[in-house]
């Protein structure tokens, strides 16, 4: 019989979103006139804008043409799109990137995921506990983490805790490791690191020759000044950072697909003899043996957010979702929660009230009130006694869950 790649029997099954389904479920079956409103999705509602549907619609009839049709693309995709990436969302900011440094792709979640695989299987990785999970699950299923432990955590991952102790922002590592997952704006803690801040893991990752795998898939809802929207903008980083960027929430692509990944030609890690190698070269590799390029209509909408028109709509969409999170943030400070992010993020991370457990404050919304959220502790050990809600909804439901949970006894 075939063997499998037992690395796989260290997965945890996908625990958090089948309880959640089977919780909802298990009311409504009690309750089948409820009114359940959902702030636990990490999905965008609003469809995507007139610009893009233009550049999209475009790019389908030229398919329809033997003039104007397209077969494979380049793998790393086209570069109509990726000058438009440079000279709108890096050189405004005073970086610059040639066209071989960005890839184009169909998905940060997929990058963030198959970057691993060109690092060698002894590395350290370090990551943000709670941690959007792919990072972890990933270098699981190569062989990099150990065991999982009686606390939820693999054995050889350094986990860098984010908890109301030190305001939610990771401290640099105890011990030396060579690759660290940095999220910010964060999913699911809503938070971000100033550049002040940013340069201190710069400076850490080039003293230790580390690499920071950047996501930045969350900075177009950055509102405030000084926050960094790329980990370009400071200092030596282009020597030690990979960035990961996505149409997915910034434009509404999570259903349409797009997304790019900069790895500057001067990021390097060496080889079992000290030798160095630029990074760029072997995910170019990666992705020119696995990978064939997003399709022609979908980078061509892409294309379309960059126009003036286009912009000016997705800057649009991103101000109503960034409402919906001050009403959150205003209704829940109001009633006393301690709560962090949903200022540069369209996440709010509460901490739950009376020491409830994660789980408990799900029931206790879910029973009471009938508002969905997400369990803290589903994004790591240290997500325990949180919850994060989203402002991915609609303004009438974000309105009506506030008005909701000011019902509610705490
Ligand atoms: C949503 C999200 C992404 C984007 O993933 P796509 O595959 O591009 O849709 C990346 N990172 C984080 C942390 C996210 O929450």
């Amino acid at each position: 019989m075939a063997q499998i790649n037992e690395n796989y029997l260290q997965l945890p099954g996908n625990y958090l979103f089948s309880e959640i389904a089977r919780k909802i479920n298990k009311y409504k079956d009690v309750h089948p006139e409820a009114d359940i409103i959902r702030l636990g999705i990490g999905d965008v509602t609003r469809p995507l804008v007139p610009s893009v549907i233009e550049g999209f619609q475009k790019g389908v009839s030229e398919m329809s043409e033997a003039k104007t049709f397209r077969g494979y693309g380049p793998e790393q995709g086209y570069s109509f799109l990726i000058n438009q990436i440079i000279a709108n969302d890096y050189h405004p900011l005073g970086i610059e990137l040639t066209e071989a440094e960005v890839f184009i792709s169909d998905g940060a979640k997929c990058d963030t995921g198959n970057i691993q695989e060109i690092f060698g299987l002894d590395n350290i990785i370090a990551v943000t506990d709670p941690v959007y999970p792919v990072y972890v699950d990933s270098n699981v299923m190569a062989g990099r983490s150990g065991q999982l432990g009686a606390d939820g955590r693999y054995q050889k991952i350094v986990y860098l805790p984010c908890t109301e102790a030190n305001g939610l922002k990771p401290e640099l590592p105890q011990t030396k490791v060579d690759l660290i997952y940095l999220c910010f704006p964060n999913n699911p803690t809503g938070m971000t690191l100033t550049k002040d801040e940013l340069k201190l893991w710069v400076d850490y990752a080039r003293a230790n020759q580390s690499i920071i795998l950047f996501d930045a898939a969350y900075e177009a809802f950055i509102q405030e000044q000084g926050i960094p929207h790329s980990i370009y903008e400071i200092e030596g980083a282009k020597d030690v950072a990979i960035e990961f960027r996505s149409f997915s929430k910034t434009a509404g692509f999570t259903g349409t697909r797009c997304a790019f990944t900069v790895v500057p030609k001067s990021v390097m890690a060496c080889d079992s003899t000290g030798k160095a190698h630029e990074l760029n070269k072997l995910w170019l590799r990666r992705q020119t043996t696995k990978f064939n390029g997003v399709s022609y209509p979908v980078q061509a909408a892409a294309a379309a957010t960059y126009t003036s028109e286009g912009k000016k709509q997705i800057h649009e969409v991103i101000a109503y979702y960034m409402t919906n999170a001050a009403i959150i943030r205003e209704g829940l400070q109001k009633l006393g929660f301690k709560i962090y992010g949903g200022i540069n993020a369209p996440y709010i991370w509460l901490k739950t009230p009376g020491k409830l457990t994660s789980w408990e404050f799900f029931d206790k919304l879910l029973n009471e009130v009938q508002i969905v959220g997400t369990p803290g502790s589903g994004f790591g050990p240290s997500g325990e006694g949180y919850f994060r809600l989203t402002a991915f909804g609609s303004r009438e439901n974000t309105e009506k869950a506030m008005e909701r949970i000011s019902k509610l006894n705490i």
